[in-house]
């Protein structure tokens, strides 16, 4: 069987789907190979795999047999100024193919020395502005060990929604530290979650960096005592430990600032997360604010947002 492969959204992150495909593909005696609309021939079947809901589609005719469309962003929509998940466009991959070892040569510069997976998938939360719940269920379930997608590497990439709401959360870390792999966990860890005994589990990974969120603004007083302990136990700095702060959705401009200032006062380094409601064009004062926080030379140089703006 010939089989195509288009990464709609670009190369620019490791699309796990794809690489799971292609290695089961090969591991069965099949040819597989990037679609490009010049150059590939008439082929038997092509994936096409997209992530993000704003990444427009593939332009270009597929020539080929068949055409399997997948991925989150082919399945959330913009409805009323929301993202709602649209379950019938939904495709999972087949248990077979979920577990298979990936085939990070399809993304050789990326993948150089590391691995991309997820121990764990759902989330309790259900945040209004979020599809995981509803897409991957409401809650936080193991769905692999490490060695499932990591093999060695120096550097480990986890694409977790919530780890830490996992019930498994204490042998997954485990699996983690000893690794001795430096570990990304590039979605927001739940500080609402945070205990002292998770906080120094995670302080014995390796970590690359960690991502928090602070999404509601009401989830003041639950937050900022997590934040101090979680600092205090690791005793790490800014540049190991960001925190996404929602914006567009249901919070106002005061408020964001203070989430603002407030985690770059306890040395946390806030990232500016704009929420997909209407448009918003270049002048708004959120997209602003977004410029400001997120170049960070900028932001430690220009302490409030007012200077910023003048
Ligand atoms: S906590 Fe994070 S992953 Fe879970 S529903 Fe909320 S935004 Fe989504």
């Amino acid at each position: 069987m010939k089989v195509g492969l288009i990464d709609v959204d670009g190369h620019h992150f490791p699309n796990i789907p794809l690489m799971k495909l292609s290695a089961w593909h090969k591991a069965h005696g099949d040819m597989v190979e990037w679609y490009e609309p010049l150059f590939s021939g008439h082929l038997d079947r092509v994936y096409m795999s997209k992530v993000f809901s704003f990444t427009e589609d593939y332009p270009y005719h597929i020539r080929a047999d068949e055409v399997i469309k997948g991925g989150t962003g082919y399945c959330i929509e913009t409805i009323n100024g929301m993202e709602r998940y649209q379950k019938d466009k939904d495709i999972k991959l087949p248990d077979e193919i979920e577990h298979t070892y990936p085939d990070y040569t399809l993304y050789p510069k990326l993948c150089t020395d590391t691995a991309y997976g997820f121990l764990t998938r759902g989330c309790p939360r259900n945040c209004l502005f979020c599809h995981v719940a509803a897409k991957e269920g409401a809650y936080a379930v193991k769905v692999s060990e490490l060695s499932e997608f990591w093999n060695g590497q120096k550097r480990i990439v986890l694409c977790d929604p919530n780890l830490i709401a996992c019930k498994d959360w204490q042998s997954l870390i485990q699996q983690l530290i000893d690794s001795k792999a430096k570990v990304n966990i590039n979605q927001g860890v739940d500080i609402r979650l945070m205990t002292a005994e998770k906080a120094k589990m995670i302080k014995r990974m390796k970590i690359d960096s960690i991502h928090f969120a602070w999404d509601r603004y009401e989830d003041k007083d639950v937050v900022l005592p997590k934040f101090r302990m979680f600092k205090e136990i690791t005793g790490w700095g800014p540049q190991k430990t960001s925190v996404f702060v929602l914006t567009n959705f249901d919070t106002t401009i005061d408020q964001d600032l203070e989430r603002i200032y407030t985690l770059r006062d306890m040395g946390y380094n806030p990232y500016v997360m704009i929420y997909n409601k209407g448009s918003t064009n270049k002048n708004d004062v959120v997209r602003q604010m977004q410029r400001w926080v997120n170049n960070r030379r900028i932001f430690h140089t220009v302490k409030r947002f007012e200077e910023y703006q003048v």
